[in-house]
This record gives C-alpha cells, structure tokens and sequence, in this order.
C-alpha cells in the first residue's frame, strides 16, 4: 500500500489534493496497493502521488482545482535527472497516459542521449 502517512502533516489544501489524487488513481485503474509514497514535494510545493509500478509520477501544483485536468503526469530521466511532464485530460485513461509517457522518454532519449530504439 501506498504510504499515505505524510497526510498528517499537510495542510488542507495539500490534503484535499492528495486524497484527489489517490481517488483519481484508483479511477485511472492505477494500483495503489504498490509501494509508494504520497507527500508534498519540499522544493516546488507540489503534492504527489509516487507509485512504484509506474515509471511517472501524478501530481498537481500550489494552485489549481480539484480537477482531473489539473493533474499532472511527471515522466524523470534515470540518467541524467531531466524531469518532463504531460497534463491530463478528462478523456485519458491509464494507457493514454502511459503511452504519452513512453513517447516523451523515447523523444528525450534520442534528443539527450543520442539513442535510437
Ligand atoms: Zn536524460
């Protein structure tokens, strides 16, 4: 199960979010019986969903609404650290998301790493 501790300590907007976002998971079909980590993000402010089943993260930003399309999906490159994103849309479901992730780290690894698959 995801680690929902860090709920505790966050305020209520940071909360709503991160109760938003765990619903909107498990709508996605996502599994959040895997390990990870639900908190906010100590640098941007950002609150998080992190699931280690998936190779992105969800998050949604300090401002926005307790909306599907205010989600962000957060793609981070192993290699070099370089974060890209993609926001959703009320029509995207799991494999929507997950191919426009695939998408973005194969662009990135052509563009960054001189890689052609
Ligand atoms: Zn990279």
């Amino acid at each position: 199960m995801v680690n929902t501790e860090k709920i505790k300590d966050m305020c209520d907007w940071e909360r709503k979010k991160a109760i938003f976002l765990l619903s909107e998971a498990e709508k996605l079909g996502m599994n959040t019986a895997s390990y990870g980590d639900l908190a906010v993000n100590s640098t941007s402010g950002y609150t998080y969903l992190w699931l280690e089943d998936y190779n992105f993260s969800l998050y949604m930003p300090i401002n926005c609404d307790l909306i599907k399309t205010d989600i962000f999906a957060l793609w981070n490159c192993s290699e070099c650290g370089n974060e890209e994103e993609t926001q959703l849309t009320n029509e995207d479901n799991l494999k929507d998301i997950e191919n426009r992730i695939e998408e973005i780290e194969k662009e990135h690894n052509e563009d960054a790493h001189n890689k052609e698959e």
